[in-house]
């Protein structure tokens, strides 16, 4: 072997490592930097996870996160001082094991109105702002709750998360606020009432002798009197209907001879302003039954309707809905109905009026809410009726809507749970024997 050859091959050899060298190289640096982007990509996640942890540790509401199942995958540290829960003893557990919720008369909550056991088949979310947590050592919390159902791509549910809190301050405060509203406004009927009292005396030609302005001025002074005494009372009984304290003694009743005694009283207002009327009774539109809303027509065999209600109660609900369909119908008719099923008792009062816009249904059956038209600015009230008939209807696990036709009319319903004849004879023996025996306290009435 030649010299020349010796270094070609040396040379050879020399760019072969060389090439060797430069390729591992690159693949190391191309480790290194690949190692270096998944440990960002840990240390991003960590952060993450190390955020949401901070902020689940740190809020105030109670945080559960429940998986398809229903088995608590997550409770932060508020969840665990609501329910008394530790979360690690939760962990796995049914919600049920953990969460017990009750109204505020103390009654646990049905099934079918558990936002718990609602949340993972919903397809919205849901809240509860009257539900009250019983801890595991038996504490009762009143909570804001609300429940959000967690869908993957397909949507289907895979987990729901629970957020609540407790509001027990805030029901103190709304309490008081109440009991204030409701001793002033006590305090205020009773000088009203007798203005109203000594009014009506000075209009009274048997009583007094008044000249013809004066007798003006003194029926405008019993009108606004007359409004300021309804308006005393709406409030004393909306301050008692929020926390309870609305007086209701039900009994069985039979809901057609109610109507039907009721209807001509209610039927005078709307002749008055000039309304044909009507009362229907009956289980659907064919073999409904027209009763003459004065009363004077045949006895006519229907179906009997009970539930079980206080029928001073009942009579101020259908007065008011009865009398706001004749406050906002200019011309046409107002019809009081009476319908049902096995299981359901319906009234309605349709009217021709001029109906009430969309946007405005879902708040009409809240505190003072008002439709804001030139109608509701002309004519009186307080928006305070249609939310004391929803909380007069709940009082008997019956529910209250509207459906409306703007400048056509409205329809308001009242659903109740049917009683049987025979539960209703029941009820009634039950009723009489009660009577017989001595009262043991007296109650107070608004
Ligand atoms: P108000 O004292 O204002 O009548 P309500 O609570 O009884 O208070 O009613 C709330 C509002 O609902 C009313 O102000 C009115 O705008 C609307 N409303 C109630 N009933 C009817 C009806 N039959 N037709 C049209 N609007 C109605």
């Amino acid at each position: 072997m030649n010299g020349t050859l010796l270094i070609a091959i040396v040379v050879v050899l020399v760019i072969i490592v060389a090439v060797l060298l430069l390729v591992i190289y690159h693949l190391y640096t191309r480790h290194q930097a690949g190692k270096s982007g998944s440990q960002e990509l840990a240390a991003n996640l960590q952060d993450e996870k190390q955020r949401s942890s901070i902020i689940l540790n740190s809020i105030e509401d109670g945080v559960i996160l429940m998986d398809k199942y229903g088995a608590i995958q997550l409770m932060n540290p508020a969840a665990t001082t609501l329910t008394g829960w530790d979360a690690k003893d939760a962990a796995g557990l049914d919600w049920s094991n953990v969460i017990t919720l009750i109204n505020e008369k103390g009654e646990a909550y049905e099934e079918d109105k558990n936002p718990f056991a609602m949340a993972l088949s919903s397809d919205k979310p849901l809240r509860d702002n009257n539900a009250v947590l019983v801890s595991r050592n038996k504490k009762e919390q009143p909570v804001a709750l609300s429940l959000t159902p967690l869908r993957d791509k397909n949507d289907q549910i895979y987990a729901a998360v629970a957020v609540f809190r407790d509001v027990t301050q805030e029901r103190k405060e709304e309490r008081r606020r109440s009991e204030f509203i409701s001793t002033a406004s006590h305090e205020m009927r009773t000088p009203v009432a007798a203005i109203e009292g000594y009014l009506a005396l000075a209009m009274n030609e048997k009583v007094s002798t008044i000249d013809y302005r004066a007798r003006g001025y003194l029926e405008k002074a019993h009108v606004a009197t007359k409004h300021l005494g309804q308006l005393f009372q709406d409030l004393l009984n909306s301050a008692k209907a929020e926390d309870g304290r609305l007086s209701s003694h039900p009994v069985v009743m039979e809901v057609g001879d109610f109507l039907e005694q009721l209807s001509s009283d209610l039927t005078f207002v709307a002749e008055k302003k000039g309304l044909a009327t009507e009362f229907v009774v009956g289980s659907s539109t064919t073999s409904s039954q027209h009763i003459d809303a004065t009363g004077t027509s045949q006895k006519v065999v229907r179906p009997l309707y009970y539930i079980k209600a206080d029928p001073d109660r009942l009579r101020e609900v259908v007065t008011n809905i009865f009398d706001n369909a004749v406050k906002y119908t200019e011309s046409g008719k107002v019809s009081l109905g009476l319908t049902g099923d096995n299981t359901v008792v319906q009234i309605y009062v349709r009217d021709t009026g001029q109906g009430i816009p969309k946007e405005d249904i879902p708040h009409l059956f809240q505190k003072f809410y008002r439709v804001d038209n030139s109608a509701t600015r002309t004519i009186g009230g307080t928006g305070l009726g249609l939310y004391i008939c929803r909380k007069i209807v709940e009082l008997y696990r019956g529910r209250i809507w509207v459906e409306s036709d703007p400048g056509k009319g409205s329809s308001f319903f009242i659903n109740f749970p049917r009683l049987s004849s025979e539960a209703a004879e029941k009820e009634r023996a039950q009723e009489k024997d009660a009577a017989l025996k001595p009262v043991a306290s007296p109650t107070n009435s608004v």
